[in-house]
């Protein structure tokens, strides 16, 4: 299969999940995770109408992105979805439009900083730890709706989070388990649902944006509400 035709099936199962949900195809956004694939697989997919592209490394990216987007007819979209060490933030804004891994105060705060200095707003996501698995990095938020101390500690961080001048928080971010079953991912995506609709209320505020659902799970993730889904695999096929 080419990228072109993967992409085509991709938009295919989109538009299923979308119909079982009753949900507009446009309120999906796809995002191509070419991480580790050359700038040539990047153009393929341009050519094949994806204009969103996710990247998990800084090194990679550097180079990467202004290659590709020196050679695209169209203008790109660059998500940041990969773990952010603090002293790497500095080369991002330049690089990537949208960063979905803000996963702690301390980095928003960076972030925040570098953009006064730039000007402008920086999109972010907040990445949330749902279902607290130890490897996966995301602010903590197990049990959040039945325990009132990760609760606090999670409003808290999120209050100070969202009045840094710098940032334009548009949602939240997760990465479900791997799991034997799509289907075992969904109560981690009705919880991101869930916290995102508690959070908007709380705050009084617009997060639209729900980032959740790879390649082994979007569906799932659609069908509980995923704005923008980040498919690497089924697009690029295997990485190395
Ligand atoms: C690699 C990656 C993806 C894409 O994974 P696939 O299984 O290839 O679709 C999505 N999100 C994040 C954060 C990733 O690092």
């Amino acid at each position: 299969m080419t990228i072109a035709e993967n992409i085509l099936q991709v938009r295919e199962t989109i538009a299923d999940a979308c119909a079982r949900a009753h949900r507009d195809v446009a309120d999906v956004t796809l995002l191509a995770v070419s991480k580790t694939h050359p700038v040539s697989a990047v153009l393929e997919a341009v050519a094949a109408g994806a204009q969103h592209f996710g990247e998990n490394r800084v090194e990679e990216a550097t180079d990467k992105i202004p290659d590709a987007n020196r050679q695209s007819p169209v203008p790109l979209t660059w998500h940041m979805i990969g773990h952010i060490q603090s002293r790497k933030a500095r080369d991002i804004p330049p690089l990537f439009q949208v960063v979905h891994s803000v996963d702690s105060l301390k980095l928003a705060d960076k972030f925040s900083r570098l953009m006064v200095e730039r000007g402008g707003k920086l999109d972010i996501l907040l990445e949330i730890n749902v279902s607290g698995e130890e490897s996966k990095s995301g602010m903590a938020a197990v049990n959040w709706s039945s325990n009132q101390t990760v609760r606090d500690l999670l409003w808290k961080e999120v209050e100070q989070i969202l009045v840094l001048p710098g940032l334009h928080v548009r949602g939240l971010m997760t990465m479900a388990p791997i799991v034997a079953d799509m289907e075992q991912a969904r109560p981690v995506f009705a919880t991101l649902a869930a916290l995102r609709l508690a959070l908007t209320e709380s705050f009084g505020i617009q997060m639209p944006d729900l980032s959740m659902g790879m390649t082994d799970d979007y569906p799932i993730a659609i069908e509980e509400g995923a704005t923008m889904v980040r498919v690497g695999r089924a697009i690029f096929g295997q990485r190395q």
